[in-house]
């Protein structure tokens, strides 16, 4: 008797939406157009040069992220012209603090978005505003490592510098600085 009650209901409900015009679409044919506000995995902001990363390889995002899900890679220092080595010798016997020529964006920004549960806290602690969200909300892959990122990559990918490589970046959560 409770299963007969159960299907009544069903059908009550399935009669008052039958005639209701379609809020859902079909996908993949046709994608939804109101979801400006969705926040998607992240990316790097890029700076003025395209390609190139606002970061400052501070750490900041990965020290604060809650999930673990960021590792910043930083650049080594160039090796030295002999003219700069000369340089740099004259600088110190004069005991003058030579300059740090290392580049201040990063090597890699490894990003976990299997992890991520998209808080925002990298965000708001990134002193320069080098992350945002993408509204990226028709991701799919075939296993989790589709879903690790190199964000310096991936800028330089949207910048058209380099063939789409994001695949073999390297897993998150790996430490190389
Ligand atoms: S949004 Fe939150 S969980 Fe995701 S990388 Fe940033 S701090 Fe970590
Ligand atoms: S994204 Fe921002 S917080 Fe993270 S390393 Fe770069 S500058 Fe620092």
């Amino acid at each position: 008797m409770s299963d007969l009650w159960s299907l009544m209901v069903g059908l009550r409900v399935t009669k008052k939406y039958f005639l209701d015009p379609q809020v859902t679409v079909r996908y993949p044919w046709k994608e939804v157009d109101n979801i400006s506000t969705y926040k998607g995995h992240l990316e790097l902001v890029s700076a003025k040069t395209p390609g190139k990363p606002k970061c400052i390889s501070c750490g900041m995002c990965a020290m604060y992220c809650p999930s673990n899900c960021l590792t910043v890679v930083k650049r080594k220092a160039p090796k030295p012209t002999p003219e700069e080595e000369q340089a740099l010798a004259e600088a110190k016997a004069k005991g003058e603090k030579p300059k740090d020529k290392t580049p201040k964006d990063p090597e890699k920004l490894l990003y976990d978005f299997t992890l991520c549960s998209l808080c925002g806290t990298c965000m708001e602690n990134c002193p320069v505003g080098a992350l945002a969200f993408t509204g990226s909300s028709y991701l799919a892959g075939y296993s989790r490592s589709d879903f690790h990122y190199d964000l310096v990559q991936v800028l330089k990918n949207q910048a058209g510098l380099e063939g789409m490589d994001a695949s073999a970046a390297p897993e998150a959560g790996q430490s190389e600085a």
